[in-house]
């Protein structure tokens, strides 16, 4: 009933890292209208109920920063002020900071929503000009384990296949993951192409009875912490029974002996019970792997966000490796993002441990090249803080200064006390994001208003390496602005130069440029090309290459020798261990219809009525042990922090585990509902992950 006379835009949804194509057609009176794009490879016209309200949250401006704001110190309220002054005072203050502390007391935060050129900007503003590397961003979070686990096994950051790999796979292993709810249109994909071949099989990894598992062959609900022993022990019984691939093993990969000696030292049933699963599912599962024309497995925070994050990853792609299950049709370990741009981050280098087109900071060649691109003389080779590095270093002084882009750390990064202790200690923080309701504003030195989706122009890159340009098809409200600008012109108020772009289509064509000859070449792209193909896959090395679905057919991997590696890796989990006190594992995730924390999905009225208030989940037998009754309001508690939120009792969780939702901020309706006072910020010690699946709690009525 809305639109009339209608203009077409296409565009990406900005929530997940599935990357929907999206028509917004818009009437004569301005409203908008939200729907699939029919022609798109990934959702041929579907989305998921996020991406179908999305337009409610670009019409919807009452949250909106409308205007910078600055303060001269904490006590004083923010005030109004223009850009010129906004952008001045910060540059006078990194300034002065890094003259008097060191280029490293200052620092960036930024998100996996941001768009390529943005990260691009910021990323080359830091470690090009700024002369630090302290960039991450809360990919950090998300994907970092998976990018540790692909550059040692396969020698780069790569997801090896397709979505369209899905439809030619025969058995899927979906791993720490729910995509039926956090990515629901692949999920959807997954869910036709079973229902047409009934003989293909799922096999879902998780503690929870997600609605995932609704269409499983085999749920294997592991405790939490025994991935790895699941699956060395998967990798023994496909090696026992002979369903590896041992040319693929000789003549591509190094390190199969170092798993066989980890995978034989524990037997399958010794296996089973630390796993609490029935051994009889572990073998039934490496069956399903074992006789599979195409292998895919999926992965997701379960895998990613752990202490042990990147040797979870290693040992799940050992079982794609040792079965030769990569580079060929419906087959390869598929890592599922988040974001709908962490992998268009990491492209442009975008966090504390890469350089951009996925050249190496520890490298001094790649530092030099990309010196020598940028125009300065050489980048740091001080290694960077990460995400709950740098807010460490807050807390302690060590840093002085940071800015948050688009993302809302109080309330998504572990261990929320330290992150409040770390902003209340910061000398100045600057807050660049488009809603009021960003938590960090209370800390906020200076206030800049940033246009949203739909109100700038750019690109992403989903999941499957899939570039995608977004249109600008609507006004940013009151002075909001694109963040490429906002960044162009902090750069030329500090005086550097090679900022001097007109249009963010100049930023893409220097990553580009960038890129030429590296592993990721995108040298053939250009928006004209993006807006004529809609989306196109890399590398696309030339103008007239089509671009990549497909990597690794020839088997010759990114490592030295081309050889993928398997690693042998110990089995042991290093997360904190429950005592008396607190006998019970908290595991933190996401609902079907919000959105990180809630700032763009918390204000679209439909999709709250799914879920509307936070629970923590609980098994029969631990409630009743407590004395607990459904519905009634809980305390979740441990020595960082405390929730109180109230009890759904169920069957579907494992015993001695408890789920919280990781959406809900600090209060709400007066009671405590962010997940992260829990959390501890124990980290991988190779990708810096945070240990989100496992924190020991207790949980007592209220
Ligand atoms: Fe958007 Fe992800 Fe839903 Fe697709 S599946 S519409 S990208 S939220």
């Amino acid at each position: 009933t809305r639109a009339n006379t209608v203009t077409p835009y296409k565009t990406t949804c900005s929530y997940c890292g599935v990357g929907c194509g999206i028509i917004v057609r818009k009437d004569s009176k301005g409203r908008l209208q939200v729907e699939g794009d029919p022609e798109h490879p990934v959702n041929r016209g579907v989305l998921c109920s996020k991406g179908r309200n999305l337009h409610y949250v670009v019409e919807d401006k009452s949250d909106r920063l409308l205007y910078p704001e600055m303060r001269w110190n904490r006590h004083m309220p923010l005030q109004r002020v223009s850009w010129e002054q906004a952008l001045e005072r910060t540059a006078a203050v990194f300034k002065a900071l890094m003259k008097k502390y060191g280029p490293d007391s200052v620092g960036f935060y930024v998100s996996g929503q941001c768009l390529t050129e943005e990260y691009y900007l910021v990323n080359k503003l830091t470690k090009g000009f700024l002369g630090t590397n302290n960039i991450d961003t809360n990919s950090r979070l998300c994907m970092s384990s998976a990018v540790a686990g692909y550059k040692k096994a396969l020698g780069d950051d790569i997801v090896p296949g397709s979505y369209d790999d899905i439809e030619k796979a025969g058995c899927f292993l979906i791993a720490g993951a729910n995509p039926a709810w956090c990515h629901p249109i692949l999920f959807r994909r997954i869910e036709q192409h079973k229902e047409q071949n009934p003989e293909v099989k799922l096999i879902v990894v998780d503690p929870r009875k997600t609605q995932t598992c609704a269409l499983a062959d085999i749920h294997l609900q592991i405790r939490p912490g025994t991935d790895i022993i699941l699956y060395h022990a998967m990798a023994r019984y496909l090696i026992e029974q002979d369903w590896v691939d041992w040319k693929f093993i000789a003549r591509h990969t190094e390190g199969f002996e170092s798993l066989k000696q980890v995978a034989f030292e524990r037997d399958l049933d010794e296996a089973a019970r630390r796993c609490e699963v029935p051994v009889e599912q572990i073998k039934e599962a490496a069956r399903y792997i074992g006789e599979a024309n195409g292998f895919l497995s999926m992965w997701a925070m379960g895998v990613n966000q752990s202490v042990v994050g990147v040797n979870k990853n290693l040992a799940l792609l050992n079982l794609s490796l040792i079965t030769g299950q990569i580079g060929k049709p419906g087959a390869g370990p598929f890592s599922l993002t988040g974001q709908p741009n962490a992998m268009g981050g990491r492209e442009v280098g975008g966090m504390a441990s890469l350089l951009a087109a996925h050249l190496n900071p520890a490298n001094p060649e790649h530092r030099q090249k990309v010196a020598d691109f940028w125009g300065v003389k050489s980048l740091s080779t001080t290694s960077g803080l990460t995400a709950t590095e740098m807010f460490e270093a807050l807390a302690e002084g060590k840093m002085k200064a940071i800015w948050i882009i688009c993302t809302n750390p109080m309330v998504s990064l572990p261990n929320s006390n330290l992150v409040e202790k770390a902003l209340q200690k910061a000398r100045f923080v600057v807050v660049q994001d488009i809603s009021k309701k960003a938590d960090t504003l209370a800390y906020a030195d200076v206030v800049l208003p940033a246009a949203g989706w739909g109100e700038k122009e750019g690109t992403m890159t989903n999941s499957e390496r899939r570039i995608s340009y977004l249109s600008k098809f609507t006004e940013a409200p009151g002075e909001a602005r694109p963040d490429v600008e906002i960044l162009w012109d902090f750069a030329r108020k500090m005086d550097f130069e090679g900022f001097d772009y007109q249009s963010p289509a100049e930023v893409f064509n220097e990553h580009c440029r960038l890129t030429q000859g590296t592993k990721i070449d995108i040298s053939g792209l250009g928006y004209e090309r993006l807006q004529r193909e809609r989306s196109i896959q890399w590398p696309v090395p030339d103008k007239k290459h089509p671009g990549t679905p497909r990597l690794f057919t020839d088997h010759r991997f990114y490592t030295g020798n081309e050889r993928a590696r398997i690693f042998g890796v110990p089995s042991e989990n290093a997360s904190e261990t429950t005592t008396p006190d607190f006998p019970l594992v908290l595991i933190t995730g996401r609902i079907r219809d919000q959105w990180h924390t809630m700032t763009r999905t918390g204000k679209v009225s439909r999709l709250n009525q799914h879920i509307s208030q936070p629970f923590v989940e609980i098994h029969p037998e631990d409630a009743h042990e407590r004395g607990l009754k459904n519905g009634q309001v809980v305390e979740v508690y441990n020595s960082r922090g405390r929730v109180r939120v109230t009890v759904k009792i169920t069957g579907t969780i494992k015993r001695g585990v408890v789920f919280l939702p990781m959406h809900w901020g600090k209060v709400l309706n007066k009671s405590f509902a962010r997940a992260n006072n829990l959390t501890s910020n124990r980290v991988d010690p190779v990708s810096k992950e945070p240990d989100f699946k496992y924190s020991t709690v207790q949980v007592l009525p209220y």
